[in-house]
């Protein structure tokens, strides 16, 4: 017996020899056997000598090039001798590495082909070793397909040891390697064809991100043919002829050289596996969840278990399948955030869900890209080409996927694998703050651009709806007339972010101006917890948002820059957040004059909705509603009745359509406490109820219709009570309190999108001034006032995320002052806003914008 172990590694690749360490690490004694040198594919035929010769290519075109950079050079040549010189430097540096590391790290190192002999033994050339586990790590070799001619091709192994480059290269196989092959030899000088099968070279990448790879490779004077079956390699006039056939036309191409590079397939020659109980399928070795093989105490990893066949790949699943041995955890390899590289020029590098893949899955996303050539570093480096794609869930924010092609590619997809890996958010990634300039700033503006809030680019025409089930292309189908123009200007859609200081937080503060979107509510989202921090912080700010809003539009009504009435919320605003939040993407909401604050907290740009109160063309529609006429078709907001309660039994009408229409959407019809002394109440909700439709009513009860105080306007003070008579589930809640009024409504809206049965809310509130900006308020005793002044929703809700510091004063302060900013911004933009053109008085009705907008008419948002 050459020696006993706890552990036997075969394969001595980025799987093995990172499995074998780990698994010293973790106190096993561990031999290793390689039959080749250490370090495997990667590091002798594979990722390192590929990425030396590439350095020498693009250092060759960057030298090309360098005049522009003032660096001139006569007599450019390219010396591929030395360049492979470098290259076996390169390689014999590391390979000596990995023998030194395992030597530190006590692994025994066997040097010979390795055969599974019997129960935990491993026969090296005739010599036994004795182990406890196993792990078989042997790699993969070059795929060959029966293909006439193939023994004039060379493989990705000989490829490396050309002696001189080829005048001519055709690359049959539009895979990884086949394409890195081609971006190389297509820079030295070669004419480089290239043949795939499938319709598109690199499968498995956005093809948004491949069109920038062949564009730049075509401008090298290299050739892609595509949904092109290679027939054969014949010798033809002393060099070589591939044919082919592309839709039934046939095809050739003649070159010095072809590369076969059809993929890999694993390996396992020689070593026995299936004498010993390991199961084979199609040559790949099966294993479990935990990387067992089918024998007992054997295990395997990396490419001989096909999947993803990486390097990296291979060596996280070896430290997961050695500290399964060990005991340590019970891992389970969890592939989501995989990253692939490739390094052509320019560089791709994807990580996660593509957009197709996403869609495909049924998720909804939003999607963000920000082009290298409007990133600073980029220009400096003179490599403008391509762009960062992010792929998010349009729900949560979170990320799903990046794709990025241009320079450096392959170390910025770094940042988005440790973000997809870890659940983090668009969010979470533009409040991070970026060195500049730097290439990951372009990571961090496509994360903003999905917010509709990039800085170093004009954004989107719409930000993204404020709940649900949104996606990107639903978002440009349905944008707002005012959210046109904005863009157009070059003004960003979304308010600047907050300036915090982060002294005493745990996490970033969540900034963003757009409602917050919550993934779910449940009494546990909702927790003053640290892990529902950002959301409740954006509730917050979107109450002091309405607030300060309205403050500053009573002062402009007293400027007479807002014409004919303008109402006040001020004191409502957890009831209005809290309602409107609780609503779905695709839900829509019926509601009265009141209603600024409503249509900010729906996602409408504060912008537009003061532009509408100032009667500028800028506005919701078009300066025509004033504040009568705030409506938004894209966020499904019908907001503006100017006549009391007059909008309720548009609401039913709504929610005929859409039990009609059997969409699971909900309307949601916001009325103040005066509309339920009237006749259209009592007939919207009778009517609702006698057809089971699917309507929530809410009533904002801030305890003063117009002037009159509740109990003098109505028999029934409790206005929920009025809704049992007509058999309705009726609630009353404590408008004061945001968390309540979220969950509680959340509660109702489910039930109602579930049973089509319409269900009524009383969200108890109060206002703290007038009904509108033209009501003395002498209804009312100040001590009244005084009294409920002490309940202020937003300052009740300050003290309980102080109080389980989740905020402090020190973020208060700073985010009035961040909002102040922003509305100073609002009103600026209402301002220079220009007046409606009196020759288009008529248009953008109702009526006339639907008829002018295909795109609404559409069936879901
Ligand atoms: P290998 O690296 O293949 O190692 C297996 C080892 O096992 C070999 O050294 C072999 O000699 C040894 N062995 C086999 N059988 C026995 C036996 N019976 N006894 C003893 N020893 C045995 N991946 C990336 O992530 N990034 C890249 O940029 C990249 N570029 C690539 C470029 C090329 C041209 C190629 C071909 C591959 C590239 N890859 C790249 C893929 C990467 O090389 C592999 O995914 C990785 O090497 C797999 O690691 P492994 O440990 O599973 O197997």
């Amino acid at each position: 017996m050459a020696g006993t172990f706890d552990v036997v590694v075969v394969g001595g690749g980025p799987g093995g020899y990172v499995a074998a360490l780990r698994a010293a690490q973790l106190g096993a004694r561990t031999a290793i056997v390689e039959k080749d040198r250490m370090g495997g594919t990667c590091l002798v035929r594979g990722c390192i000598p590929t990425k030396a010769l590439l350095q020498s290519s693009e250092l060759y075109t960057q030298a090309r090039e360098g005049a522009a950079f003032g660096v001139v050079a006569d007599h450019l040549a390219f010396d591929w001798a030395a360049a492979q010189k470098r290259k076996t430097s390169v390689v014999d540096q590391l390979v000596k590495g990995v023998d030194g590391l395992l030597k530190a790290g006590g692994v025994t190192a066997f040097k010979g082909s390795a055969r599974l002999a019997g129960k935990g033994v491993v026969d090296v050339g005739g010599e036994q070793i004795q182990a406890k586990d196993i792990v078989i790590a042997t790699g993969s070799a070059v795929a060959r397909i029966p293909l006439p001619g193939a023994e004039l091709t060379i493989d990705s192994d000989q490829i490396l040891e050309l002696k001189e480059i080829p005048r001519r290269l055709a690359v049959i196989g539009g895979g990884v390697v086949g394409m890195e092959f081609a971006a190389m030899f297509a820079a030295l000088g070669s004419k480089v064809t290239v043949l795939e099968m499938l319709p598109q070279v690199l499968a498995m990448v956005d093809a948004d991100l491949v069109a920038v790879y062949t564009k730049h490779l075509a401008r090298l004077g290299g050739e892609v043919h595509t949904d092109s079956k290679v027939s054969e390699i014949a010798k033809q006039d002393g060099a070589l002829q591939v044919r082919f056939s592309t839709g039934g036309e046939g095809g050739a191409v003649d070159a010095d050289q072809v590369l076969l590079a059809v993929g890999r397939v694993p390996y396992t020659q020689g070593l026995g596996a299936e004498e010993a109980g390991v199961k084979l399928e199609r040559g790949r070795v099966v294993v479990d969840d935990h990387l067992h093989t089918s024998a007992d105490g054997v295990w395997a990893i990396g490419d001989v278990i096909g999947g993803i066949m990486l390097a990296h790949v291979a060596s996280y699943e070896g430290v997961c399948a050695v500290e399964n041995i060990a005991g340590q955890g019970n891992r389970i390899p969890d592939y989501r955030a995989a990253p692939n590289c490739i390094y052509t020029d320019p560089e791709i590098a994807h990580v996660g869900l593509g957009e197709k893949e996403a869609r495909e899955k049924g998720i909804a996303v939003k999607i963000g890209r920000f082009p290298f050539a409007a990133a600073g570093r980029a220009l400096t480096l003179g490599q403008t080409e391509g762009f960062v794609k992010v792929v998010a869930d349009a729900e949560s924010g979170k990320l799903l996927g990046a794709h990025i092609v241009g320079p450096r590619a392959t170390d910025l997809i770094a940042e988005a694998t440790l973000a997809v890996q870890n659940g983090l958010t668009l969010e979470q990634i533009d409040l991070t703050i970026h060195a500049h300039p730097t290439l990951p700033e372009s990571l961090m503006e496509a994360a903003l651009a999905a917010q509709g809030r990039a800085i170093h680019i004009p954004n989107r025409k719409n930000p993204p709806l404020p709940t649900g089930e949104q996606s990107e292309g639903a978002v440009s189908a349905s944008s707002s007339g005012l959210s046109r123009r904005v863009g157009e200007r070059g003004v960003a859609t979304e308010p600047s972010k907050i300036t915090n200081r982060e002294t005493n937080m745990a996490a970033p503060v969540k900034t963003s101006s757009p409602p917050p979107t919550p993934s779910a509510i449940d009494p546990k989202s909702l927790e003053l917890k640290k892990e529902n921090r950002d959301f409740l912080l954006g509730l917050h700010r979107q109450m002091q948002l309405i607030r300060r809003f309205e403050e500053r539009a009573q002062e402009q009504y007293t400027k007479a820059k807002i014409g004919g009435y303008c109402h006040l919320n001020i004191g409502e605003e957890a009831t209005v957040v809290g309602g409107i939040l609780a609503l779905k993407a695709n839900d829509w909401i019926f509601t009265s004059y009141r209603e600024h604050g409503h249509a900010i907290a729906r996602g409408v740009d504060p912008k537009a909705v003061m532009a509408e109160l100032f009667g500028k063309e800028t506005g919701t529609s078009h300066g025509r509603g004033g504040s009568m006429h705030l409506v938004d078709y894209s966020r499904r907001f019908m907001g503006g009745y100017g006549i009391v309660g007059g909008h309720l039994p548009l609401a039913v009408g709504g929610a005929w359509a859409v039990k009609y229409r059997k969409q699971p959407d909900v309307i949601f019809c916001m009325f103040g406490d005066g509309a339920t002394n009237i006749g259209a109440f009592h007939e919207s909700l009778n009517m609702a109820k006698v057809f089971d439709l699917p309507v929530v009513w809410f009533c904002v009860n801030n305890r003063y219709g117009m002037g009159t105080p509740v109990e003098k306007a109505s028999a029934v003070a409790d206005i929920y009570k009025k809704a049992c008579a007509y058999d309705m589930e009726s609630i009353q809640i404590d408008g004061m309190n945001v968390r309540e009024v979220l969950l509680r409504t959340s509660e109702i809206v489910e039930k109602t999108r579930k049973d089509s049965v319409p269900r009524f809310i009383e969200s108890l509130c109060y206002r703290f001034r007038g009904h509108s900006v033209v009501d003395p308020d002498k209804y009312r005793s100040n001590e009244d006032k005084e009294k409920w002044r002490k309940a202020d929703p937003i300052v009740a809700f300050e003290h309980e995320l102080e109080k389980e510091g989740l905020a402090d004063e020190e973020y208060f302060k700073n985010l009035r002052q961040e909002i102040d900013a922003e509305i100073r911004d609002v009103i600026e933009f209402a301002d220079s806003s220009p007046d409606p053109n009196v020759a288009d008085l008529y248009k953008y009705t109702y009526a006339g914008q639907w008829d002018n907008r295909p795109e609404l008419r559409t069936d879901r948002v």
